[in-house]
């Protein structure tokens, strides 16, 4: 298919397009850095609700030692100074309170009771050891036990209070052993302990005691620090969250640090002090998954929100770029077809040529600027719909005749235009192109045939501006005449000037017309026998305002061209019949007026009826006007065109065959036109006048078109001579400058007419 070519055209989608990518880019930045924020706002929601859980469960934890610590007090002091069965009371009593299994009581001498009862075990040592231990002044003391008593019961926290003598001295020491794990494992801990493991830890990382169940941290490990690491991804952060917590416990103070662990899980451990004791650490690590585990349901539904707003704004953003997509077709379509041929249209074809004859530098390029010729008889005499098709057809067959580089479109009207490849080819497609085109005008029941009118302009290396290129092939169509039997013109400099001159004429034509510039001239026809005027021949000039006088070869075929040949004929018809009127009534006795039709003005469809009304409004008697008609009227319509005579001979005009002579069917028209008066032409005339041999066919034409009954006028007698030789042919009725050349009409009346007596 001819010209297929994409012609590069404005994408405004993709403005739209990029300012939703934009949008949408920002959304899903906020979306994510929303997610992020809630994530980290809820991490800390969460652990900060861990950490306080952590902190009651620590002053729970030491508030339960301090109450043991009180309970050994209590021992201790019933010892100074009451009996062995009040003592043995008290110690009942404190373990009846407290979950302490055995109170152990030990002097100076290593003398060790146990519950009140003495046993063997004790030694000096152990009570030395217990002695010296960091005892405050309103509790016990609580803390790591001394390794005497640790050897003694497996059990690393002590309970110690002294006996004191009353000089303030230590008699013994009354001590019970704390087995922490087991104080995990009571009901308080549950909740602490089924989120993760509790620990009590020194302050140099010794692990005292620990819940079972989630072994994060391995009880027996070296110390809790290394437990930690060892449990820990052991990166940087991890190392760092270490640190803190040694610092925090360092200073003595409840805090929380967060490591992340093999398996990639963030992991909380609390740490407070137990300040009821010594130097020990209520440490709580929380299962491993647990912050992310709470956190997840939120942050899935925030990534769901998040998500369901891209894809609706991705939809959202396909289903405008699709809108903008089809706008963007129905713009392009409107600016760049053809409504009635859906071909493309002059803005396609000028992007079009030029993106062609760059992309195809050493390529030939010639432009064709056609029309049909009278394509307006066609639209009249089949209608619209018909004539709209034979336009389709042109775009059609050229698609299918002519490759991609090449295209055709329709400006106007019939007007068309083509960019085509300048080969040796290009004539024959160009005919074949006319055959397609008229063999679907036949198939459509259109027997006019449709011929075109090229205007060629070969486009030259430096050319540039396309609207230059197609003015010129423009200029050379208009140089083909409408009756001509060409039907190619070839541009060429001259056209320039001559165009300038169709341009002014053209420009003022239609005021000129109003302003009563062309006047009708009339020229005698002369009967030679009788020597007298027999009748005029009325011929136009127009008659500048500065007095200069333009002769119809001037203008007439432009006008024939343009169609305004149609009003200045009917104009100049209607002047002679008014003249005409106007002499009748004043009384002067009128010749026959014999007045040139063009072809055009014969084929507008109310021609007959407009020629009557003019005869009937000026009351012209029959015979009176005479219409001179050219035989190319008849080319490929002649039917129509007998028709038309025929009816206008039933209106009394006489009808007459101009320049007969000058064609190539004269002959034949002679018998099949219906015609009254033939004029032979001047030219043909003079010529014929020559030779002998030429002389004997004008008197035998002269014969035959008397003896069909036809009254023989001839044109260009110029000199006596000539009207001599014509005497000898039986040619009566003569026209030329021998009698008179065209005189303005007032002239003419003066001249030749009279009035009756
Ligand atoms: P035509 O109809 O054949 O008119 C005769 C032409 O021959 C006239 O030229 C006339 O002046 C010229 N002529 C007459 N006698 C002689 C002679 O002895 N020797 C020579 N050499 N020429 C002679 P004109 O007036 O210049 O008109 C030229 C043509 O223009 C006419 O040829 C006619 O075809 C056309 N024409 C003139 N007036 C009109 C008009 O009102 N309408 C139309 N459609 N055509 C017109
Ligand atoms: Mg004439
Ligand atoms: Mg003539």
């Amino acid at each position: 298919m001819a010209g297929k070519d994409k012609v590069k055209g404005n994408n405004s989608s993709a403005g739209i397009i990029k300012a939703g990518l934009i949008v949408l880019i920002v959304c899903i930045v906020l979306s994510v850095t929303m997610v992020l924020l809630q994530q980290s706002t809820y991490r800390k929601q969460v652990s900060s609700e861990f950490h306080q859980q952590h902190m009651s469960m620590g002053e729970y934890l030491n508030s339960l030692l301090v109450g043991y610590g009180q309970g050994i007090i209590s021992v201790a002091w019933t010892m100074t100074d009451t009996d062995a069965e009040t003592v043995l009371a008290r110690i009942e009593t404190t373990r009846e309170l407290t979950a302490l299994e055995h109170i152990y009581y030990i002097d100076r001498d290593g003398n060790l009771m146990i519950d009140g009862e003495p046993s063997d075990d004790g030694s000096t040592m152990m009570f030395e050891q217990l002695e010296e231990l960091n005892y405050p002044k309103s509790n016990a003391y609580i803390g790591l036990a001394p390794s005497s008593v640790r050897l003694y019961v497996d059990c690393r926290i002590v309970i110690a209070a002294p006996v004191r003598t009353p000089d303030y001295g230590i008699s013994g020491v009354v001590f019970s052993t704390i087995d922490v794990d087991s104080i995990f494992r009571s009901d308080a801990f549950a909740y602490q302990t089924q989120k993760g493991q509790c620990l009590v830890v020194s302050d140099t990382g010794e692990i005292i005691g620990g819940s079972s169940g989630h072994n994060i941290i391995s009880t027996n490990d070296e110390s809790f620090q290394l437990g930690l690491l060892g449990h820990s991804d052991g990166e940087g952060l991890s190392k760092r969250a270490v640190q803190d917590y040694n610092y925090g416990i360092a200073k003595k103070t409840a805090g929380f640090v967060n490591i992340t662990t093999k398996d990639g899980y963030r992991m909380q451990v609390s740490y407070s002090p137990l300040n009821g004791c010594d130097k020990m650490f209520f440490v709580s690590c929380f299962q491993d998954n647990l912050v992310d585990e709470r956190i997840k349901p939120l942050l899935i539904s925030s990534v769901m929100t998040c998500s369901i707003i891209t894809v609706l704004m991705i939809g959202s953003l396909t289903t405008v770029w699709a809108a903008a997509k089809r706008t963007n077709l129905t713009v392009e379509r409107l600016a760049y077809e053809d409504p009635v041929t859906k071909g493309k249209n002059l803005n396609y074809f000028r992007e079009f040529a030029i993106n062609t004859m760059i992309a195809n530098r050493e390529t030939p390029f010639v432009i064709y600027r056609f029309d049909i010729a009278n394509f307006r008889y066609i639209n009249e005499s089949y209608g619209h719909h018909r004539a709209d098709l034979v336009l389709t057809s042109c775009i059609q067959n050229f698609e299918k005749l002519f490759s991609d580089r090449e295209l055709c479109v329709r400006m106007d009207a019939d007007q068309f235009l083509a960019i085509l490849i300048n080969d040796s080819l290009l004539d024959k497609k160009i005919d074949e192109f006319t055959n397609a085109v008229n063999a679907d005008a036949r198939g459509n029941q259109i027997k006019y045939p449709v011929r075109f009118k090229y205007g060629i302009y070969p486009i030259k290396k430096h050319d540039h501006d396309i609207d230059v290129m197609i003015d010129h092939a423009n200029v050379a169509k208009k140089t083909i005449k409408s009756d001509s039997k060409e039907t190619k013109a070839l541009y060429t400099e001259r056209f320039v000037d001559d165009m300038r001159k169709v341009d002014h004429i053209e420009s003022s034509m239609q005021k000129a017309l109003a302003e009563n510039e062309f006047k009708v001239y009339l020229q005698t026809k002369w009967d030679i026998i009788d020597n007298k005027v027999t009748g005029a021949e009325a011929l136009v000039r127009w008659v500048r305002p500065n007095g200069s006088v333009l002769g119809p070869e001037q203008f007439v075929p432009v006008f024939e061209n343009n169609g305004f040949i149609e009003q200045l004929d009917f104009y100049t018809l209607e002047s002679v019949c008014m003249r005409m009127r106007e002499m009748m009534d004043e009384g002067i006795e009128v010749v026959p007026v014999s007045v040139n039709q063009s072809r055009l003005l014969l084929h507008s469809p109310d021609y007959v009826e407009n020629v009557e009304k003019v005869l009937k409004q000026y009351n012209i008697p029959a015979g009176a006007i005479e219409l001179e008609i050219t035989e190319s009227v008849f080319d490929n319509e002649k039917e129509d065109m007998i028709a038309i005579i025929r009816r206008l001979k039933l209106l009394g005009v006489r009808l007459s065959m101009d320049d007969f002579g000058t064609g190539y069917s004269s002959l034949n028209m002679l018998t099949e036109v219906p015609f009254d008066v033939i004029k032979i032409d001047g030219e043909y005339f003079a010529r014929s006048a020559e030779s002998e041999p030429e002389r004997m066919v004008l008197g035998k034409i002269v014969d035959i078109i008397k003896d069909l009954g036809m009254e023989v006028v001839c044109e260009g007698v110029e000199s006596e001579a000539q009207v001599e030789y014509l005497k000898t042919t039986g040619c009566r009725k003569v026209q030329g400058y021998y009698f008179s050349i065209p005189v303005p009409e007032p002239e003419f009346i003066t001249r030749y007419l009279k009035k009756n007596e």
